[in-house]
């Protein structure tokens, strides 16, 4: 008995579902990339699938913030994120956010702006001077693309710096949050300290890795923010489920 009881603690604490007790500390954030009207697959989500998602954050009340308002007091905060600047997001979410009155953070990386990402069509600077601001927040997303683990100090901020300077220079506004490229960045140690230390000294107030947890708000953590990786492949219950557990699998 007291072992089913030690178990089920240690799932609740493992799954943070203690969460559901303190909706107010409650930060859900979402992470896609691609739409497409027909395919789907682990980066691209189905227009439909998508629409479904977001009638269901809808009915559930969720509350959708962008990262700047973060510190508003709500109940079931949820932030819908996409990255690296995919056209299909500049086709497909106005529509979608205006219907359904969510709000999406972008995380551009301005190389593939200026320069393409192979196949993929992206947005072009017009564009997101375009998008409305007030459904669509721009932040940061590196302007290489490059794994911040295999680059030093100073090319990471040198990298972040550009970043910004592009987006200025295309009179874009930006919110200076991050999203670690690839989702990576120092587990640990002196490299760590150092990248948080750089981000601080960049003004960037938070910056988001991948992790599959909600977060407890306000975190002491506030470059390890998580989000929840929403595949193409997920049905409706998976994604429910998501929203509750963040990742599905033990390990
Ligand atoms: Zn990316």
């Amino acid at each position: 008995m007291i072992f089913l009881v030690i178990i089920l603690v240690l799932f609740i604490i493992y799954f943070r579902l203690y969460l559901y007790l303190f909706p107010k500390k409650r930060l859900t954030i979402l992470m896609y990339h691609k739409i497409d009207r027909e395919a789907q697959d682990e980066l691209t989500v189905r227009v439909e699938n998508l629409e479904k998602q977001f009638k269901y954050l809808r009915e559930k009340n969720y509350q959708p913030l962008f990262f700047k308002e973060i510190h508003s007091v709500s109940r079931k905060k949820i932030i819908i994120t996409f990255d690296d600047g995919y056209y299909n997001n500049y086709e497909f979410l106005p529509a979608l956010l205006e219907k359904y009155q969510l709000k999406a953070t972008i995380f551009i990386s301005t190389d593939f702006i200026e320069n393409g990402y192979h196949e993929n069509k992206m947005m072009s600077f017009e564009d997101l001077r375009n998008l409305n601001p007030n459904y669509f927040e721009i932040a940061l997303h590196s302007h290489l693309h490059k794994n911040f683990r295999t680059l030093n100090i100073s090319e990471i901020e040198k990298d972040l710096i550009t970043n910004m300077q592009i987006l200025e220079s295309h009179q874009i506004n930006y919110s200076k949050i991050l999203a670690y490229p690839y989702g990576k960045y120092a587990k640990n140690g002196e490299n760590q300290n150092l990248l948080f230390y750089t981000l601080k000294k960049l003004g960037i107030a938070f910056a988001v890795r991948i992790g599959n947890k909600i977060n407890f708000f306000p975190d002491k953590k506030p470059y390890e923010l998580c989000r929840i990786d929403i595949k193409g492949g997920d049905s409706l219950q998976k994604f429910k489920l998501k929203l509750i557990l963040g990742k599905l699998k033990l390990f």
